[in-house]
């Protein structure tokens, strides 16, 4: 330290490490004392200030400060540097003082005193040789000192003849090169010409003309991408470098996402598209919107609500609410669209809700389903083919019975003819038998397709299946009860299909109780559900008869089809609903029919 009288402070460990020449100076013995050892050599008055110094240093992150102290056994007047190094620690120097002036005059040449901390705000008083002191208070120049240490961007200074005269920390970091070895040393001998060719050509115009200039350049020895500012000055250029590599691989993350969005968008015959809840304003929509619909893309932003146009007359009021669904959870809704005035398109589209940024929007797709829709007919209707044929043999079978009876009677009748009355009963009974199983067999071949719901009153629908029924029931004298909330609302379903379900099943339990019986139909509703329920306190079913009931044919009555159950079964499934029977011999039976409420 070239004799300068100098210590080492930890607060920390309330530690104070001395040199030799500071152990002369205050004539003391050891060179490790503890801090209120230390402080004691001072005056009192001094100690206060020296106190609140430290204080300062330590809190309001001061890189220097100084203070006078007067020793106590000679009562010298010292002036006392303290500067913050980055480890926490402090250094202590003494002058008295009349050597003052040192402090604020070490030249380029010092470069005994390189350590990291002291360094910028020797060159900041030093650069071109202007001694900040002479005009500027110690307070000021730390602060100074401070804020451009801590500068979050590189900052250099570069004078006339190209040397450069200041650098921060962080354009040392950014750079690579420690600027107390390049210090006073021309910018071509710190950075080669031929690597940093930009950058001089930017320097040097700004020199020449006087211009501000910004660009972006890339440092090779750093791999780093910065935005460069230059601003010529009265001492030459003032450099600003600021890292931009993390912007830029952010931004080229951004634009590749982008574009793979744009190929996948571009190129897929799906249509992807974000609108407000409301379907009133339209954020994004895919190229495809415009082959699938025949409508311009645009007037799918400019007036996102002209597509309920183009849907099928019938289906509208489906879509609609489909869509509005999307505002509260993921939905798919099918429908048909008339595309260019004549071709009709099954289109299906799936949306969900978002929430971008704390903003509601919904995000979905639209599909073409045309091939789709007809794969599932065709599928369907080979199903129901392959059903047919199975049964036409049973169904041969059961008509060929009562057609054999009938020709022989009619025979008996042709060769009798004073007889023929007496047959005309029976025949009429087989022709009926003959009748129903054809019924039956026609409601089978019916493609689930073709359900039309329609808004039914459930209680008026069960109102006339039992009046169909009642004659049957009367002579049998059998009681049909009908329970039914008084407030019900209106159901969806297909009514021909529902009265089907209500015939068979009730029909089947008239049959089933005997003289005196009782037949008890009962309707709930819920939010998702009607559930119908069909009671009787018939003879039950047995375990081997609950198995086989549904099969075709399978029957106990004398002039049974078989076929009752299992088309019933058939319906309800066509409706998406489920059936059950719970039974047991000798204790009646119950159907419990469950349909969604569409
Ligand atoms: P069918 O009524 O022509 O016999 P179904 O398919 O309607 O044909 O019924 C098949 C069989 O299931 C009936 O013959 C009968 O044995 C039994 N079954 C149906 N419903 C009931 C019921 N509620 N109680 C007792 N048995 C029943
Ligand atoms: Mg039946």
């Amino acid at each position: 330290m070239n004799g300068t009288p100098a210590c080492l402070l930890d607060l920390r460990l309330q530690a104070v490490t001395l040199n030799q020449e500071m152990i002369h100076m205050l004539h003391l013995k050891e060179t490790d004392l503890s801090f209120s050892q230390w402080i004691r050599c001072f005056r009192h008055t001094g100690q206060h200030r020296l106190q609140q110094s430290l204080h300062q240093l330590l809190t309001e992150g001061l890189r220097e400060s100084s203070v006078q102290l007067t020793d106590k056994n000679f009562d010298r007047r010292f002036h006392c540097r303290m500067v913050h190094l980055t480890n926490g620690q402090i250094t202590f120097t003494l002058a008295k003082m009349e050597e003052e002036q040192h402090f604020y005059a070490p030249g380029p040449a010092d470069t005994d005193m390189p350590s990291r901390n002291d360094k910028p705000s020797l060159s900041i008083t030093n650069y071109e040789g202007f001694p900040l002191s002479s005009f500027s208070s110690s307070q000021i120049k730390h602060r100074m000192t401070h804020i451009v240490d801590k500068f979050p961007h590189g900052l250099a200074v570069i004078n006339h003849n190209w040397e450069v005269v200041y650098a921060n920390p962080k354009m040392e970091e950014l750079t690579k090169r420690p600027f107390f070895k390049n210090y006073y040393k021309r910018l071509w001998d710190i950075f080669s010409i031929d690597e940093h060719y930009p950058f001089f050509q930017h320097f040097l115009r700004s020199m020449e003309t006087h211009e501000t200039m910004e660009f972006e350049g890339f440092l090779e020895d750093t791999q780093l991408d910065v935005k460069v500012t230059v601003h010529p000055t009265e001492l030459g250029l003032t450099v600003f470098l600021q890292d931009i590599t993390q912007y830029n691989k952010h931004l080229q993350a951004l634009k590749a996402s982008e574009e793979r969005f744009a190929l996948l968008a571009d190129n897929i015959t799906d249509v992807f598209w974000i609108s407000e809840p409301d379907f009133d304003e339209v954020h994004y929509i895919s190229p495809a919107f415009q082959s699938l619909f025949d409508i311009p893309r645009r007037k799918a932003f400019t007036d996102p609500k002209s597509l309920l146009q183009h849907v099928h007359e019938a289906d509208r009021a489906h879509f609609v609410e489909g869509l509005s669904k999307m505002k509260e959870e993921e939905h798919v809704v099918d429908y048909r669209v008339i595309v260019g005035g004549k071709e009709e398109k099954w289109i299906r589209t799936k949306g969900f809700p978002v929430d971008y940024n704390g903003k509601p929007l919904i995000l979905g797709i639209h599909q073409d389903v045309t091939e789709y829709k007809g794969m599932i007919e065709l599928k369907e209707k080979s199903q129901q083919l392959s059903t047919i044929t199975q049964m036409s043999a049973g169904i041969a079978h059961e008509i060929k019975n009562p057609l054999t009876a009938i020709k022989g009677f009619l025979q008996i009748g042709a060769a009798n003819p004073e007889l023929r009355d007496n047959y005309q009963e029976i025949i009429l009974d087989e022709v009926n038998r003959i009748e129903a199983i054809v019924q039956d067999f026609m409601m089978l071949s019916k493609p689930k397709s073709s359900i039309q719901l329609e808004e039914v009153d459930p209680e008026q629908l069960v109102s006339y299946v039992l009046r169909l029924l009642e004659p049957e029931a009367n002579e049998k004298q059998i009681l049909l009860l009908f329970d039914c909330d008084p407030v019900q609302e209106t159901f969806k379903t297909e009514p021909k299909r529902m009265n089907q379900i209500l015939i068979n099943l009730v029909k089947n339990a008239v049959d089933a109780v005997d003289l005196g019986g009782e037949v008890r139909i009962e309707i709930q509703m819920s939010s998702s559900h009607l559930t119908l329920y069909v009671r009787d306190n018939g003879p039950g079913l047995s375990t081997q008869e609950l198995a086989k009931i549904g099969e075709p044919f399978f029957t106990t009555k004398e002039k049974g089809t078989g076929l009752g159950v299992m088309v019933t079964k058939k319906i309800v499934s066509d409706l998406n609903g489920t059936i059950n029977y719970e039974s047991e011999k000798g204790k009646g039976t119950t159907v419990v029919v469950k349909l969604p409420r569409a």
